[in-house]
């Protein structure tokens, strides 16, 4: 990792007492690759270098750390600077306070909506109102729906109002006829920036004049991500941002560039679709992981070894083009198990590590989902759409399983198949953990 990278660098500073400038430029290189491949913004990696090399200079290297060790730790506070520096609460002022969440679809609103709601309702102790505002599609309405019911949060919608405008206005009503004093407003996200999505969420906000407006953003877009927030910043003029799915292999670099070019601080992290998956943004938290500590690098490497080259390439340009399809998912599968022991690797994770170590984890957990692939004919396992009710049964019965399982894992691969498919096709260089060396 980055950390062992600068330990390396710096064994010429061996018996010097200082950090010299040559001594640095080769560290400072390190640093910006390593920020770079964590998706963090290259003018933005420049500048932060830049700046850690004026502080760095000629400064004593104390005599009980190693050079190395100082330079990590000036990389980390101006990381942590970088990003704010400390923590920043989100406003509950008014009454109701209101509180908007903007973002495109698919970022995580919905679920980061819900969350938000269970830890000001537990935490704060608060009563509290999710309102439904994504009009859409009513699988929306029906998903915040049992979010609430999960976390015993209730929410306003408006059966046959197309109107989110209106509807938020009303609830804020409802609310203060029923004393709640916390008003939280989901709203519809689009695939991309555009035009209607943007006069509907400013007329939300001027409407229903939020002291907190949240912009969420998938972590996993890397880049993209950037520039979502800069548009919608300038639309929006949004008090904080919320980086969700950093359960998923993202360094969180996009936190980085994000508060670097929207300049507004970053107030949560979302990292799982349980309720209790939310954690207040901390600065240095975020700088360690960046850094790499855990051994991501690592786990990486390891998978390596394994993983055929050939078969990686082949598959990424099925993802691109979305034909992953569930006989890639059984090779998928057939890999992940060749690279040993589950537990070891996923151990490797940081923070995971010491939650399992009291849980047993084995392969046995594919068995289910080999049965079911297994189930298919060659048609449904190329062209998962064909898979219609009777089929479905059919599998179930096939496998031993259930038409629930059925649907989970048909669920899961859709799921899947959409989050490789941006991954691959927005971050073409993906598969570069997974070169020959
Ligand atoms: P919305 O369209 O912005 O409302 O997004 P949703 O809240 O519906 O989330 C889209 C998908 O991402 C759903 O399948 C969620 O379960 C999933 N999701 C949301 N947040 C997280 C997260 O922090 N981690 C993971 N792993 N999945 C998430
Ligand atoms: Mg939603």
């Amino acid at each position: 990792n980055l950390t062992d990278k600068l330990e390396r660098s710096f064994q010429i500073l061996k018996g010097e007492g200082r950090i010299t400038e040559i001594n640095v430029a080769e560290s400072l290189k390190e640093i910006r690759r390593a920020l770079i491949d964590a998706d963090v913004n290259y003018k933005v990696a420049k500048n932060f270098t830049d700046e850690v090399k004026t502080k760095a200079l000629g400064q004593d290297v104390l005599k009980s750390v190693k050079p190395g060790q100082m330079m990590t730790k000036i990389v980390r506070d101006e990381l942590a600077a970088l990003m704010g520096g400390t923590m920043t609460d989100i406003t509950l002022e008014g009454n109701p306070a209101v509180i908007l969440i903007a973002g495109l679809q698919g970022s995580g609103k919905t679920t980061f909506s819900g969350k938000l709601a269970n830890l000001i309702k537990s935490k704060k102790g608060r009563q509290v109102l999710l309102v439904a505002g994504d009009v859409y599609r009513p699988a929306a309405i029906e998903q915040l729906k049992i979010l609430g019911q999960q976390i015993g949060v209730e929410v306003y919608t408006e059966e046959g109002n197309q109107n989110p405008v209106q509807i938020a206005e009303n609830a804020i009503k409802y609310a203060r006829t029923n004393h709640l004093n916390t008003v939280i407003v989901d709203t519809a996200g689009r695939l991309a920036v555009d035009e209607q999505m943007m006069q509907e969420i400013t007329a939300i906000k001027a409407a229903v004049k939020p002291g907190e407006t949240l912009f969420v953003v998938d972590s996993m877009t890397g880049q993209d991500a950037v520039n979502t927030a800069k548009e919608f910043n300038d639309r929006l003029d949004f008090d904080g941002v919320v980086l969700t799915k950093l359960d998923g292999d993202t360094r969180g670099g996009a936190a980085i560039s994000i508060r670097a070019v929207v300049n507004k601080p970053l107030k949560f992290i979302s990292s799982g679709e349980k309720m209790d998956a939310l954690q207040v943004f901390h600065p240095e938290r975020m700088a360690d992981r960046i850094l790499g500590m855990g051994d991501i690098v690592s786990l990486v490497e390891k998978a390596q070894e394994q993983y055929d080259e050939e078969e990686a390439r082949r598959l990424k340009k099925k993802l691109v083009k979305n034909q992953f399809d569930f006989n890639d998912f059984l090779t998928q599968i057939s890999q992940i198990k060749k690279m040993g022991n589950l537990k070891d690797l996923a151990g490797m994770i940081p923070g995971v590590g010491k939650m399992l170590k009291n849980v047993e984890i084995n392969d046995d957990v594919f068995k289910q989902t080999e049965a079911i692939i297994h189930s298919m004919t060659p048609a449904e396992r190329a062209d998962p759409s064909i898979i219609n009710g009777s089929r479905r049964q059919r599998i179930a019965t096939g496998s031993g399983t259930t038409m629930q399982d059925v649907n989970r894992l048909l669920k899961q691969f859709e799921d899947t198949r959409k989050v490789m498919k941006s991954v691959a096709g927005g971050m073409p260089k993906m598969p570069k953990g997974f070169n020959p060396r």
